[in-house]
């Protein structure tokens, strides 16, 4: 996990992580509870994707 949460817009830790909806596919902000386009609740599922998306382009 990253050690700094929102320090700087442009910290690579700190940056928005994207989640990929299950439902319609579209990439969408990890903090948002639901997808903005097709409204699905973003799933732990989805998260725990997008961190080892995440993490295997930060390692
Ligand atoms: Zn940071
Ligand atoms: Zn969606």
């Amino acid at each position: 996990m990253p050690d700094c949460y929102m320090c700087l817009p442009t910290c690579e830790n700190c940056k928005p992580k994207m989640v990929v909806c299950a439902e319609c596919g579209a990439r969408t902000l990890m903090d948002l509870k639901a997808c903005p386009l097709c409204k699905a609740p973003i799933t732990e599922e989805a998260r725990e994707r997008a961190w080892e998306e995440w993490r295997s382009r930060h390692e």
